[in-house]
């Protein structure tokens, strides 16, 4: 067996945190979940027990590890973490390694394909199977527990779940549309399996994060019935139309909150985007959410070529009113092999080379109507009015609230405790192969 090293960009600059990434910046009172594990690496270790994983590693680790010796080495990551991963890749040639392979989100730039020997579309782990032949059965879901930090500091572990992965939609400026464009489940016997772990180990809450759960609507019933069989709270990603179709059944099955796209407040834009959603749906999600005290959590993206100034200032006025729990906002970025990519790149000229700054908090294209700086100084300005006043005693209380009316303050009590299994270092992976016992789909209805 070829020896492979998979790891992702370096954490000398610091672990990347979404919810830092989406506050006013260095606003101390918010959420706060860094970046210590590679979900995707995880997969792939968990599945191809023979591969090792370096995730965030330093700069001398990093080197230090390149000594041992490899056949090839892979690189996961993200479109604005190109520049770190090209340095590395360059260190990995000097000492020696045969092959270098890239993967994720990020090896989708055409333009950088030529630095490495391989690249790996979509989620890999059945070609990277083919690629060392060896075979793969159904696809295992490793325990994924990372810390969710609450605005103070208190913290508990949050298990992540993918359900399925990839989504049929066609949105104009998302990824995976060349990335996975066809979902698919993840075996119910695999995820009972991980979430048994997280019961196990205290964990209370688990983030489902598919691209678009519900997606695949007979699977996604047999999940939240799984869930609701192990006692779960859960939070889910998805669509508003899907949010809204199943929001009784969902909350029923131990919906704590969820996270959705809501893009924009306007129907042309929406439809532009290919989103296929309703403008005023997102208002009646916020609505029912807030109503049933459960956490809302939204997407917003400015910067639309017929967007100005004033029309952005007034649409985050309009966000700030929602009141959500969480709200991202990103600067429209086009991102390689969308159609987003090619009606910027053609209409108006994406003008940056510095990968870095694809990070959705920069313009990167020659916007008709927006200076450069201005849609920078508007994210901060959107920043400021969702995250001001009372939102951190409106969120902390919407919390306690639902803590206190399941009577469960002992899994807030003992988050740190329990916190200490979303550590690299302790989390481990689950047997290779499934027990000859839970070989087959469980019925939990
Ligand atoms: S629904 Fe979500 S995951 Fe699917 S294409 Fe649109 S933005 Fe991407």
């Amino acid at each position: 067996m070829p020896r492979i090293l998979l790891t992702t960009r370096g954490r000398d600059s610091g672990l990347y945190d979404y919810f830092r990434e989406n506050a006013p910046r260095n606003f101390r009172w918010r959420f706060g979940m860094p970046r210590t594990i590679s979900f995707g690496l995880r997969f792939l270790r968990q599945n191809l027990p023979d591969v090792s994983i370096l995730e965030y590693p330093s700069h001398a680790e990093f080197s230090a590890h390149l000594k041992r010796g490899w056949d090839a080495v892979g690189f996961s990551f993200y479109l604005e973490e190109t520049n770190d991963i090209l340095e590395m890749a360059a260190e990995a040639r000097r000492a020696g390694v045969r092959e270098l392979w890239a993967g994720n989100y990020g090896a989708l730039t055409p333009s950088i394909h030529s630095h490495f020997d391989h690249v790996f579309n979509g989620y890999s782990e059945s070609s990277l199977a083919d690629k060392l032949g060896v075979s793969l059965d159904e696809i295992q879901h490793p325990p994924l527990i990372t810390r969710f930090r609450l605005p103070g500091g208190w913290s508990f572990p949050l298990g992540i779940l993918f359900s399925s992965r990839g989504c049929s939609f066609r949105c104009t400026f998302c990824q995976t549309t060349t990335f996975a464009p066809k979902p698919k489940e993840i075996s119910l016997a695999s995820l009972d399996r991980a979430l048994r772990f997280y019961v196990e180990h205290g964990v209370r809450f688990v983030l489902l994060l598919d691209e678009n759960f519900g997606n695949l609507p007979s699977h996604a019933d047999a999940v939240i019935e799984l869930l609701a069989h192990h006692g779960i709270r859960w939070l889910v990603q998805s669509r508003v139309d899907l949010l809204l179709r199943n929001f009784d059944e969902w909350k029923r099955c131990g919906m704590e909150g969820a996270l959705f796209g809501i893009e924009s407040f306007h129907q042309d834009i929406l439809k532009q985007m290919h989103k296929n959603e309703r403008a005023h749906a997102a208002f009646e999600l916020v609505d029912r959410l807030h109503g049933a005290g459960l956490y809302a959590h939204g997407y917003y993206i400015i910067g639309l070529p017929p967007e100005t100034p004033a029309s952005i200032s007034e649409d985050l006025r309009t966000l700030a009113s929602l009141k959500l729990d969480v709200t991202q906002i990103t600067i429209v970025t086009p991102h390689p092999q969308t159609e987003m990519w090619r009606e910027l790149d053609t209409g108006y000229g994406i003008f940056e080379k510095d990968w870095s700054k694809f990070d959705t908090k920069h313009l990167v294209w020659n916007h008709p109507h927006c200076a450069p700086g201005v849609l920078e100084s508007l994210l901060e300005q959107g920043f400021r009015a969702c995250y001001s006043g009372d939102w951190v005693a409106r969120t902390s209380k919407k919390f306690l609230s639902m803590r206190r009316a399941q009577k469960d303050l002992s899994s807030v009590l003992l988050g740190p405790v329990r916190s200490r299994w979303a550590s690299a270092a302790r989390l481990p992976y689950l047997p290779a192969r499934l027990p000859v016992e839970d070989q087959r789909v469980r019925s939990v209805a």
